[in-house]
Order: C-alpha cells, then sequence, then structure tokens
C-alpha cells in the first residue's frame, strides 16, 4: 500500500545514527537526528520542515551546523524538538558565529521546542533578522506523548534511560486513504482538486455532512456536482490504518527502557532501532549505555515490530555487519 512517507537512515549503519523521512506527494521531509549528515544534498536537506534530536551527543548533533549553512539564506523556517536544555544548545551553537552581515539575507527563523522529563516544556525562536536572539521564550505544560501533530501525521516521543534523558520517537500516518480507480470510472466521475479536498476531510476528520464541489474536466467539457464527504466516502475511498515509524537510538537494556518503548510502539510496522555491539560484548555495551543486536532484537520482538532496521554499528564490527544483523534477526524470531 501506498504510504505517505518514506523513511530511509542517512548513513550506513556503522555512520551517525540519522533518519530520513521523505514525504511522497510533497516537497517536504523530516530528519530524526543531527549527527553528520553531509551525505544528504542540499536540495534534501531544502525539504526538512521539521528535525528531532534524540539527544546532543555530537553524533546526534554535530550537523547543525551543516544544516545552518545549507538554509541560511534559502529557506523561511525550521522547526527542531529535542530534550531537556535543547533551548539552551541550540542558543550556544548559534551564538558561536558573528553575524554581522546576517541581516541582508532572506530571513531564516528556528523555532526551536524543547521537552522536558518533568511534564515541562519550553519554546523560543530565532531569527537571522536579529542575529538570532532568542525571542518569544516560553514554556508550556507537556502531557501525554505527542511533540508534533498534523492532519496527515503525528510525531511521538518518549524518554529513554542512556546515563542522559534521550528521546524515543514513533512517526505515525493517521490513515491511508486511497481512492478506488475502477469505482470513480465506474462512476463516471473525473478526477481533479476536489479529491485532494476530501482526502484532507477525511483524515482531518471533518464531518460527514462537509460538502465538496465535485468538479472535473473532460473532452465534453466541465462537470460540476455537490456531494458530501459521507457520500464520496462509501463510494470511492478505501481507509486502512496508517503505517507507523519506530526510531530507537542510544539507550540502555533495562526494563523499564523495554516498557517505555512498548508504550510508544506496540505493533509499529518499521522499526530503526540501534544494535551497537554484539552479545558477545553485552558488558562493553552495559558501560558505555547502549544496546547490543540481541538486545535490539529481544526489544523488536516484544513490541511486535513488523520490520526491524538495525543501525548504529560500532566500528569494531567493520567488516562483520552482516553478523551484526543475523544477530538482530536470531534474537527478534527465536520464541
Ligand atoms: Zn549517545
Ligand atoms: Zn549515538
Amino acid at each position: 500500500m501506498r504510504c505517505l512517507f518514506e523513511p530511509r537512515l542517512v548513513n550506513d549503519t556503522f555512520g551517525d545514527p540519522g533518519l530520513y523521512v521523505d514525504f511522497r506527494d510533497e516537497r517536504r521531509a523530516l530528519l530524526f537526528d543531527l549527527g553528520d549528515i553531509t551525505v544528504l544534498p542540499p536540495r534534501k536537506l531544502m525539504r526538512v520542515s521539521h528535525v528531532f534530536v534524540t539527544h546532543t551527543h555530537m553524533d546526534h548533533f554535530a550537523g547543525f551546523d551543516h544544516l545552518l549553512r545549507v538554509v541560511l539564506g534559502r529557506k523561511a523556517g525550521l522547526m527542531l524538538f529535542g530534550g531537556p536544555d535543547f533551548v539552551a544548545q541550540v542558543e550556544h551553537k548559534l551564538h558561536a558565529y558573528t553575524w554581522n552581515v546576517v541581516h541582508r539575507y532572506d530571513e531564516l527563523v528556528l523555532d526551536v521546542c524543547e521537552i522536558g522529563t518533568d511534564g515541562r516544556g519550553r519554546r523560543a525562536r530565532f531569527s537571522s533578522r536579529t542575529r538570532f536572539k532568542r525571542e518569544a521564550n516560553a514554556s508550556f505544560e507537556w502531557s501525554g506523548d505527542i511533540v508534533h501533530d498534523e492532519a496527515t501525521f503525528r510525531v511521538r516521543g518518549r524518554f529513554v534511560d542512556h546515563d542522559i534523558p534521550c528521546l524515543s520517537y514513533a512517526i505515525e500516518e493517521k490513515a491511508h486513504v486511497n481512492v478506488a480507480k475502477d469505482r470513480l470510472e465506474a462512476l463516471g466521475v473525473g478526477v481533479g482538486p476536489w479529491l485532494r479536498e476530501l482526502k484532507h476531510a477525511v483524515l482531518t476528520g471533518a464531518s460527514g455532512t462537509t460538502p465538496i464541489d465535485v468538479q472535473w474536466r473532460d473532452r465534453d467539457g466541465e462537470h460540476a456536482m455537490a456531494r458530501t464527504v459521507d457520500e464520496l466516502c462509501h463510494l470511492i475511498l478505501d481507509i486502512a490504518p496508517g503505517q507507523r515509524i519506530g526510531y530507537v537510538t542510544d539507550l540502555r537494556n533495562t526494563e523499564a527502557n523495554v516498557k517505555v518503548l512498548s508504550a510508544l510502539l506496540e505493533d509499529v510496522d518499521v522499526l530503526f532501532i540501534e544494535s551497537v555491539f554484539l552479545d558477545e560484548d553485552a558488558e562493553h555495551g552495559a558501560r558505555k549505555n547502549h544496546l547490543t543486536a540481541g538486545q535490539a532484537g529481544r526489544i523488536a520482538r516484544t513490541v511486535r515490530a513488523k520490520t526491524v532496521k538495525p543501525f548504529h554499528f560500532s566500528p569494531r564490527y567493520e567488516g562483520r555487519a552482516a553478523e551484526v544483523i543475523a544477530e538482530v534477526q536470531a534474537a527478534r524470531s527465536s520464541p
């Protein structure tokens, strides 16, 4: 089934962690983590509207400068999300540069949202017009786990323990709405912008009585009729649950963490999960606050992930990626 978005790891499994979620029908993308992102060409970075950072270890945040450099003067805005102290950390990065000529460029506004572990969050805005001075600085209450919500998808986040708090994310398409082309043809109705309007109405939960102006053009000329969302829905749409993606990286293998992930990711379609060490180095993994491949596989089994994509392999296994992957898959499928 055709999904709203297409997720891909930014780097190979030994490279810095990061997930690029491309939208199929829009020139738009989401980015999870900001490590080394130089492999993404500027045209792909320009599509990024929202960035979700798990934590600010360098391999997850050092790419902020690169992103800023690419979008500055070319893009109007960007929204960034992160954990405790994130607003101050973004501010420190911005203030490490000299901005005496930045007002000559088109304005870039960074909206930064920080999520606390205590149910409080903070938002702030940094504009190139004011040399990235902190503005609109305000705190807010954060309850539940929804980090970002739009008509067609949402991003949820929960903290796991990596010696420091670290966010795991779930990216959820709200529903799949497919147009049954054969039924549309049988009705003798042509396609037009009204189809997009109808899909949007369904995805945003508009009332069934909402009128849709069905207009189309064919070789006989222009046609128009008025129908309600409900009428059209039953006739030509197939609605199925949306795709769900998990992005889990940098955490200890603890019971509490597994519980958090179960609440966030139960029955997820695709689980991207760190698999840093082999089980034979589990003690070392525990000291480094990372998962082994076996532990990642067992988590995938616990949350009943349909597909698993391991990443963030330690460089000590260079040339042995197949072994790491095999250990994840074996742990996932063992009873
Ligand atoms: Zn880390
Ligand atoms: Zn890391």
